[in-house]
Formats: C-alpha cells, structure tokens, sequence
C-alpha cells in the first residue's frame, strides 16, 4: 500500500468518474441507477439525495477531474488542487460519528455530493503531489485508448487502463506485428 487506504479509493473513483466519459467510448453516466452503483462501491460521507440535478452535477465534474491527467507537472497540479478546494468550500474539521474515532471531514453532510466529491479528490490529489507521486496519474499506453489510469503498482509499471482490455489488445496486436516480421 503506497497511500492511506482511503485516499487510495478516492484516486480509483476519480479514474472511475474521468473514463465513465469517454472521448471514444461514450457516457456510461447517464442514468440515476449508474451513479447509485458507483455510490454503493465508494462510500462518500454525507447525504444523498438521488435527485436529477445531483446527478447532473457529479456529470459536470468529470471534465475538471480530467483536467489533471492533462497537465505538464505538479506545478500545473498544486494550482488545480487549489481552484478545487477553493470552489468546494472544503473546512477541514474532526469529526467522530457511528463506529469511526475521530477522523477528518473536509465538506459538510449537507454540501451536495459534487462537491464532496471534489472536495476528497482534491485533498488525494494533494497527496500525491506533496509526496512527489504526482507521475503515477497516468493515460493509458495503447495508442486507441482515452482512457486514465493511476499506477499504484510498486515498480509503477502500470501501463494501461482497467476499462477497455487494452494490455491484452495491445499485445496481440504486437505479436501479430512480429508474426508479419517473420513471414
Ligand atoms: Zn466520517
Ligand atoms: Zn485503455
């Protein structure tokens, strides 16, 4: 594990929410039902309110969190992280509720959930930047994917995204490569 487990589920559901539209692939979030499963698989505090509008929000959000994957370094980063905690209105406080000791919560329960969103995504991003792991934010390496991805991996040797099957695609397309070599 390279980051607290939390900020590592933050990253995974940003990639998740950046390739849920797809330059190439269409909007897989275009339906209540798709943004309630994404919530059953990432538990963000506070209230959801399964309304239209709230969906409409978490939509909006996606380009800006794809915004990250496209700049030239942490410098161009740190300066996104702080548009975005500035624009969620994130006030860290503690907190202790249900089972967890205290903790901390960056937005308020009551915020909508585009911005808790951000907000939580901002301060992973933080993370990464303040630790220099900024490099692990990647796009996928096969030349017909859109597709982001973060390399968790130990010898950061992820290469291609988790969505489109791209690692086994690119490697037959290479081996037919050497096969027509041979010939
Ligand atoms: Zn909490
Ligand atoms: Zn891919």
């Amino acid at each position: 594990m390279i980051f607290a487990h939390d900020t590592e589920a933050v990253l995974r559901a940003a990639v998740w929410l950046v390739n849920s539209l797809s330059p190439t692939d269409g909007d897989r979030l275009t339906e209540r039902a798709q943004l309630d499963e994404f919530l059953t698989n990432e538990r963000y505090s506070g209230d959801i309110l399964g309304t239209a509008e709230e969906l409409r929000q978490v939509r909006a959000l996606r380009p800006r969190l794809r915004r990250f994957w496209d700049v030239d370094d942490r410098d161009q980063a740190a300066d996104l992280v702080n548009e975005l905690l500035a624009e969620c209105d994130a006030r860290p406080y503690l907190i202790r509720h249900d089972e967890l000791d205290w903790h901390l919560h960056l937005t308020r329960n009551d915020q909508p959930l585009e911005q808790r969103i951000a907000a939580e995504t901002a301060m992973a991003f933080l993370d990464l930047i303040r630790t220099d792991e900024w490099s692990r934010l990647k796009r996928c390496a096969a030349t017909d994917c859109s597709d982001v991805l973060i390399d968790l991996s130990r010898n950061r040797s992820k290469r291609f995204c988790d969505t489109g099957n791209c690692a086994n695609r690119m490697h037959v397309t290479a081996y037919r490569a050497r096969q027509r070599g041979l010939e």
